[in-house]
Order: structure tokens, then C-alpha cells, then sequence
């Protein structure tokens, strides 16, 4: 029997994997952006831009799909050493995780994200240069479920 399961995105549309048509290759975040003034959402937002000094028509039309740089530096970081409660899925048995908070290069946003597996927070440091990757969040009996997760760059 195979041991190599199907992969798929633990949630559509937040972010872009390697060899999907279309992209870069890469691992970006999906959001959205306003046309009008530049102000980029992460989750997307569909409904209006948020900014109050926005010229724009504030009705949806401004938006569209903006995919987010994929380095940055991190800001902050921690462990996790318990179960989230759901809606968040863990792996069964649970194993701890480290998570970073990174500031984007481009868009100067903070986003919040896993880690790779491999690194733990001895391994990290505020203002280290992270990028994107897509990692296991779970797996089933068909599929493994992945996430976007930061990485040092080498
Ligand atoms: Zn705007």
C-alpha cells in the first residue's frame, strides 16, 4: 500500500502551494487589496476597505485577490504546549508547536503562523528573516492537511 497521501490546503483560499497553476512556485498568503488606496487584508476582505481616509467606493468593487510577500522578519514568537480548543485542528496525539509573529517586508503586516516542526524557539530570534512554506497542520486516513508556516531562510 502507498504511503504517500493526497495534500491538501487545511483551509481554501488562504494561501498559494508550490505547482498550483497559475502562481509563482512559491507559498504566499491570499488576501485582498484596495485598488484605491493600497490597504492590503489578511484574511481577505470582500465587503469594503476599511480605511477611513479611502477614497475608494467602500462597496467591494475596490478589492481584489492580492497574494502578500513571502519573507519577513519575525516580530515575536512563542511555544504552544497545549491543545487549542476548536476550532482549531491538531494532530492526534498532539505534538507542541512554535509559532511567529512575522512582519511582512512588503506590506509591513504582522502575521501569525506555525513554524516548521524542525525549529523550536532556541532556534529563533526577534528580527531573524523568515519565508513561507507549507507544512502538515493533520492528517486523516485520506489526506494530509497543510498550512502556511514560516521557516529561517538559509
Ligand atoms: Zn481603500
Amino acid at each position: 500500500m502507498s504511503t504517500t497521501k493526497e495534500r491538501r490546503p487545511a483551509i481554501d483560499g488562504w494561501f498559494t502551494v508550490p505547482d498550483e497553476p497559475g502562481r509563482d512556485g512559491g507559498v504566499r498568503l491570499l488576501g485582498t487589496r484596495c485598488a484605491s488606496c493600497g490597504t492590503p487584508y489578511f484574511p481577505r476582505n470582500e465587503l469594503a476597505c476599511r480605511n477611513p481616509r479611502c477614497d475608494g467606493p467602500h462597496d467591494g468593487s475596490e478589492l481584489a485577490e492580492y497574494a502578500f510577500s513571502a519573507r519577513g522578519r519575525i516580530w515575536s514568537y512563542a511555544d504552544s504546549r497545549y491543545r487549542p480548543p476548536p476550532p482549531y485542528v491538531s494532530p492526534d496525539p498532539f505534538r507542541p508547536y512554535t509559532v511567529a509573529a512575522v512582519e511582512l517586508d512588503v506590506e509591513r503586516m504582522v502575521v501569525l503562523g506555525q513554524v516548521v516542526p524542525e525549529c523550536t524557539v532556541d532556534d529563533l530570534a526577534v528580527g531573524m528573516e523568515v519565508e513561507l512554506t507549507e507544512g502538515v497542520l493533520y492528517e486523516d486516513d485520506d489526506a494530509e492537511y497543510t498550512v502556511w508556516m514560516w521557516r529561517p531562510v538559509q
